[in-house]
């Protein structure tokens, strides 16, 4: 199963996409979680991609979709993944569906969590994972960006007949049970 997991910042994908992951037993693949280990490690794209995250904003599209088109060629990724985090422009949207087609291969859900702005914030500011970009400052930024930039996506998804809408309102296991059932419907 290839599943998208998408969302604004603090929707709840990391959380959920570790449930699906445990459940249908698919990987995760998160380009955030991918960026802030190259930080950690110091690599190349470590420093490339620091100064960007920092400030909010998006990481050039061709250093993602190589990054996340490297990676999916991984034996681990060949029955299924979750993408969370990925694809998050529409040129990103673009690249990986021209991917899935060389390989004859299909999406097959792509889930919006939607969450209003302000509860975003809230759960941002409380969570307390210590990101540098974790501020409300940032926050604002990351919610602007999302709204310019990430938002469109959903349209391009939405012409292909794979988009489900879920509330991602509640607690997590309620939140997850709409997921589920929504991946288990026909
Ligand atoms: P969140 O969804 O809470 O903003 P992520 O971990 O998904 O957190 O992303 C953190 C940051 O990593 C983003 O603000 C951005 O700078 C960078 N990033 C992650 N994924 C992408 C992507 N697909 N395209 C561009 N930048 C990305």
């Amino acid at each position: 199963m290839r599943i998208i997991l998408f969302g604004p910042p603090g929707a709840g994908k990391g959380t959920q996409a570790k449930l699906i992951e445990e459940e249908f037993n698919i990987p995760q693949l998160s380009t955030g979680d991918m960026f802030r280990a190259a930080i950690k490690n110091q690599t190349t794209l470590g420093k490339k991609v620091k100064s960007i995250m920092d400030e909010g904003k998006l990481v050039p599209d061709d250093t993602v979709v190589e990054l996340v088109e490297e990676a999916l060629d991984a034996p681990e990724y060949a029955n299924g993944y979750i993408l969370d985090g990925f694809p998050r422009t529409v040129p990103q949207a673009r690249a990986f569906d021209e991917r899935l087609k060389k390989k004859g291969r299909k999406l097959n859900a792509f889930i919006s969590l939607e969450v209003p702005d302000e509860e975003l914030m809230k759960r941002i500011l409380s969570r307390g994972e210590g990101r540098s970009d974790d501020t409300p400052e940032k926050v604002k930024v990351r919610l602007e960006v999302y709204n310019e930039e990430t938002a469109p996506v959903i349209n391009f998804y939405k012409q292909q007949g794979v988009y489900k809408e879920i509330d991602g309102m509640g607690t997590i296991e309620e939140i997850y049970g709409r997921i589920k059932a929504e991946l288990t419907a026909g």
